[in-house]
């Protein structure tokens, strides 16, 4: 583990704090919101992405022909965790630019790369991730939304669920059953699906925030042109491995800085604590300073694996299940530190910080749901990471 950056990392990083705070726009954490205010943010979100673009801040580790700025992943972390100190407002597209990109660079033809990945680094296309099944979660490799090869194209049946930001995406990224007759993990196939193509529909799931931001996907009879798989008919199990490595193995480094920001935040709720519940709230906050910085330790030894060269394995479900139950820790605490007040939430002229921890308690119990259920991080980790033998 080495926890040093280099002067050039370093001078990157002043160089983007610089920019960040000449070019930083007005920007509040979300909370409870309408479809129309999410529909604003979302506008303001667009007008942010192009100017992070403009200046080289996305896709910084992507090969510059593809619009990238071919960076090492060291710098990009610092990027992230600039961005993060800033409060700036998120990227769009992250599950174009963080998952289906990597994938295409790693297994798409020349032809894919040139098509799809300049388009999804700008944002001019939004994309969304097809795995998830009424009866395909935690066991994905039982999907069967079906694509069979007619001439030239695919005709795809079936439907997805969860799929995040389905209604605003120009693409799909989809797991796909290409041959029912191979071993399930062997017969499916990575294909891009253009949103767009009659035969689609997708119905918005409201969240327990209120939020909808994901849905729905049913598809019926609709045609994919062959060129669009990705890999060989058969690879997709490969290929959405891939994926996953980057879903779960992504760093995290850039968590840091919002963790401590709010916990300030926390420890002047705690402050105005009195009575015997005090005492307990106070050994809970200094607990969860403790892990706060562990987040840090443990974002900093997988920066140090990715700097070798080394991609995410298994092991990264440690520091997925230790982020994720820490968000949860987290916000739960913001809540019970209000007393009653905790109880009131947006709307209430009374709610404290504007109801602001109640919508975060919410929002956090998703992390232990998406990108694999805890209880799946601790099967990878206890059979994968620590030997320890299947029941
Ligand atoms: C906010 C959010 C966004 C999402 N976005 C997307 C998206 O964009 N695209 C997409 O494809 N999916 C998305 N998902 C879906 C997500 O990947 C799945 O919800 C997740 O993989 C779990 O699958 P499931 O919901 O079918 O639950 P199930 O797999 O049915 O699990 C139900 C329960 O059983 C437990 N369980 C299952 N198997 C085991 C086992 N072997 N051992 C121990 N316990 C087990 C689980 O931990 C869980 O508690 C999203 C989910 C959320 C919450």
């Amino acid at each position: 583990m080495d926890f040093h950056f280099t002067p050039e990392q370093e001078a990157y990083r002043a160089a983007a704090r610089a920019w960040l705070e000449a070019e930083l726009p007005d920007w509040s954490r979300p909370g409870f919101a309408d479809d129309a205010e999410e529909a604003t943010r979302f506008e303001r979100q667009r007008a942010w992405h192009r100017k992070l673009c403009q200046a080289g801040y996305v896709g910084a580790t992507w090969p510059e022909e593809y619009g990238g700025r071919g960076l090492d992943p060291v710098s990009n972390a610092i990027l992230q965790e600039e961005l993060a100190r800033a409060e700036a407002p998120p990227g769009l597209n992250p599950l174009g630019i963080g998952l289906c990109g990597p994938a295409i660079l790693q297994h798409g033809s020349e032809a894919q790369k040139r098509r799809y990945l300049p388009r999804m680094l700008s944002a001019e296309e939004l994309w969304c991730q097809g795995y998830s099944e009424p009866g395909a979660g935690s066991d994905l490799a039982g999907l069967s939304t079906r694509a069979e090869l007619e001439g030239e194209s695919y005709r795809v049946n079936g439907q997805k669920i969860w799929t995040s930001m389905a209604d605003r995406a120009d693409w799909c990224f989809a797991l796909v059953r290409t041959d029912p007759s191979r071993p399930r993990h062997d017969g499916i196939g990575f294909l891009l699906i253009d949103m767009r193509t009659p035969g689609i529909e997708v119905r918005p799931i409201t969240q327990i925030t209120g939020a909808r931001e994901f849905g729905e996907v049913f598809f019926s009879d609709v045609r994919v042109p062959a060129e669009n798989l990705v890999g060989a008919p058969t690879e997709g199990w490969r290929i959405a491995n891939t994926v996953l490595g980057y879903e779960r193995g992504a760093n995290t480094l850039s968590l840091y800085p919002r963790f401590r920001k709010r916990f300030e935040r926390l420890v002047e709720l705690g402050r105005k604590r009195r009575g015997p519940a005090a005492a307990v709230l106070r050994e809970r906050l200094a607990q969860i300073a403790i892990e706060v910085e562990i987040l840090r330790l443990n974002s900093l030894r997988q920066l140090s694996q990715l700097a070798r060269g080394e991609p995410p394995g298994s092991e990264a479900s440690i520091q997925k299940l230790y982020w994720s139950e820490l968000e949860n820790r987290f916000h739960r605490l913001a809540v019970d530190l209000q007393g009653a007040y905790g109880q009131l939430v947006a709307g209430s002229e009374r709610a404290i910080d504007g109801g602001i921890w109640q919508f975060e308690e919410l929002n956090a119990l998703r992390f232990m749901i998406a990108r694999g259920t805890s209880e799946i991080q601790r099967n990878i980790i206890s059979e994968r990471v620590l030997g320890l033998p299947r029941r």
